[in-house]
């Protein structure tokens, strides 16, 4: 029994392992290498990302900075907030109804808050 490329019917020789003739496997040899420039470009694309990743890795550590920087600030925000915003004698009430704890102090002293009270 005779076979015959898939692709265009072409006899193909006696004892040929092979769905396609030799024609259209160097056809298909070429468009597969078309493949792997495209392949081949698009791993460039990638590469140069990697690149600019590389390159942006003391961006990603400067990020890093911004992220622990704008923690920073949003710590010293608040305390501004806190400073602005609650009066002695309003940190007094939070400092005293919290049992007098520390962290409730608002920016004043203990003593501050406790003649507050008074
Ligand atoms: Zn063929």
């Amino acid at each position: 029994m005779k076979k015959s490329c898939k692709k265009c019917s072409k006899e193909l020789p006696d004892g040929r392992n092979d769905k396609l003739c030799e024609e259209c496997r160097a056809k298909r040899k070429k468009s597969i290498r078309k493949v792997f420039i495209g392949l081949a470009i698009g791993g460039a694309t990638i590469t140069a990302a990697a690149v600019l990743a590389t390159l942006t890795g003391k961006n990603k550590n400067d990020c890093d900075d911004y992220v622990n920087n704008f923690d920073d600030d949003d710590d010293y925000e608040n305390d501004d907030d806190n400073l602005e915003t609650i009066n002695v004698w309003d940190a007094a009430d939070i400092y005293q109804s919290s049992g007098f704890d520390e962290d409730y102090t608002f920016g004043y002293s203990h003593d501050e808050l406790i003649d507050a009270l008074d």
